[in-house]
């Protein structure tokens, strides 16, 4: 009965001691993934405002050396203005003499549209439409990349206003090769993962420019093609937005997006004078975040490891508790000196046997050692200390499990036999005060005038009441009259006291 009654308590106490750590594991990982998403966005935004700063800073290179390309054709167109040519075929030849400026070719149109260049030249002009950014020119206009005919590289032609034969309005025109904007696009900052494109709003088109695989740089593609499709579905709708962005002349704007496991930052910046077109710099997030990301995996393995030693110290600080508890509850159910049961506990004992036992007949013994002052006084508190100890173990051995054994108080037991019959009970009693006499601490082996009598006054269930109460006060009479009559022996419950 104790011992279930003990183990349930101990479940309890485990079971809502595995709910707290459950909670609190529960709290920790709750934290981590805060702590973890947190630490994401920071990369994130470091990665964004990183791209972002690259991007710019190649969009402004980009713009400067068109700038410079603009500047150099209206320098040379203002030169040439300045000579006022007449006849026009010599203009020609003058301006295809003309060396230097990184262009491939230059010619001129007249005022009536007429184009002096070579036949491929031509070719390249109804190709392209190039007439149409003839006619933007004031002062200068510049088409969007082609393929060049002369080359079958991307190139693109630069129109400058030009004056001839007083005052008539014509055309210069240069073509340069993009190899030389995508040189200036080039980069030494960015490692070989990432990757810089010039892209067209309208037409998706894009011209590599730098990236992982140099046999691609120049050459054309279609951003469909090559990685917006690929683009994860829970990204697409943030990358339409970057693209309407682009399409809405937003001088800049950048997106996050993954393609499988790889998660890469874009940045679009708009180029100057060549409409429509952008600088597009795309960058894995592995080749920048590198250092956070080591600063993220630290802060894990540190966490976890954190969390493991809480919960081991949680767990042994629990332990010990247990078992501080286990002490304190046996304390209060035993006596500490005998390690029989004490009263209170007795009492419940007692109770929870009535509760469910099926067959009551039992017996209540009072027992008090006789002259237990005098061995005190004689012999020493500790000699009664061992008298009072060997004398629990001898009724523990002779009443065994059957039996609920308490220290009363003093030198006084109740014993409580479950389950048994006056004559078993008066056959243990006898053995009992046989074997009492036995008694004898160590220290007192050869004191011949030692020697350990008891008397037990007896009561039976449920012959003389069915009242655990009324029992104990007739044991307790029939031991006074055991005592009046000279100790050393036991008796019955006689009625008297009824
Ligand atoms: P009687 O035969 O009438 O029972 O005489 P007695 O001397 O045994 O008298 P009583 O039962 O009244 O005495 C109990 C004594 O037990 C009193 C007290 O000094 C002693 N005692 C009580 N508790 C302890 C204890 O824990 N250790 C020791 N050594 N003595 C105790
Ligand atoms: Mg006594």
């Amino acid at each position: 009965m104790k011992k279930r009654y003990e183990v349930s308590e101990e479940l309890n106490r485990s079971g809502s001691f595995v709910r707290v750590l459950l909670v609190y594991l529960l709290v920790c990982v709750i934290g981590v993934f805060v702590m973890i998403s947190a630490i994401n966005l920071l990369i994130k935004e470091h990665d964004k405002s990183l791209t972002t700063q690259i991007c710019g800073l190649v969009a402004e290179k980009m713009n400067n050396s068109i700038k410079y390309m603009t500047t150099s054709a209206e320098n040379m167109s203002a030169l040439f203005s300045a000579e006022d040519h007449a006849d026009l075929e010599e203009l020609y030849e003058e301006l295809r003499d003309t060396q230097g400026g990184g262009y491939i070719s230059m010619g001129f149109v007249d005022e009536n549209g007429r184009i002096y260049a070579t036949e491929t030249e031509l070719g390249e002009f109804d190709k392209w439409d190039l007439m149409d950014t003839a006619e933007l020119a004031s002062p200068v206009s510049i088409s969007a990349p082609y393929r060049s005919g002369l080359t079958g590289q991307p190139v693109f032609t630069l129109f400058s206003d030009m004056e001839y034969g007083g005052g008539k309005q014509g055309k210069l025109f240069l073509t340069y090769p993009l190899k030389e904007v995508q040189n200036i696009a080039y980069t030494e900052i960015l490692d070989d993962e990432s990757e810089i494109w010039l892209m067209d709003a309208e037409s998706d088109n894009i011209i590599q420019c730098a990236g992982s695989n140099k046999y691609a740089i120049g050459s054309w593609a279609n951003a469909l093609l090559t990685f917006s499709n690929k683009i994860d579905p829970e990204d697409q709708e943030a990358y339409k937005n970057w693209k309407k962005s682009m399409e809405n002349h937003i001088r800049s704007d950048a997106v996050v997006y993954h393609i499988g496991d790889v998660s890469y930052t874009q940045v679009y910046s708009e180029i100057d004078f060549m409409h429509g077109w952008n600088v597009v710099v795309r960058i894995p997030s592995s080749s920048m975040s590198s250092t956070m990301e080591n600063f993220r995996t630290i802060v894990l393995v540190f966490t976890v490891m954190l969390l493991t030693a809480t919960m081991v110290m949680f767990w042994i600080s629990h332990k010990r508790d247990v078992e501080d508890k286990m002490i304190l509850e046996n304390l209060s159910i035993h006596d500490p000196l005998t390690g029989a049961m004490n009263r209170r506990a007795f009492d419940i004992a007692v109770k929870k046997h009535f509760e469910k036992s099926l067959k009551p007949d039992s017996s209540l013994l009072f027992i008090d050692i006789d002259y237990f002052k005098t061995v005190n006084d004689k012999y020493g508190h500790d000699a009664g200390d061992t008298v009072l100890t060997e004398f629990t173990a001898l009724l523990k051995e002779l009443f065994g499990e059957n039996a609920l054994i308490a220290r009363y108080g003093g030198d006084e037991f109740l014993v409580f036999i479950k389950e048994t019959s006056r004559s078993k009970t008066e056959y243990l009693l006898s053995e009992l005060k046989r074997r009492v006499h036995e008694i004898r601490p160590a220290a007192l082996d050869n004191d011949d005038m030692f020697k350990v009598s008891c008397s037990c006054g007896a009561a039976q269930y449920p012959d003389d009441s069915r009242d655990i109460e009324e029992l104990k006060s007739y044991a307790d009479a029939a031991l006074y009259e055991v005592k009046e009559s000279g100790r050393d022996g036991f008796k019955w419950y006689d009625g008297s006291l009824k």
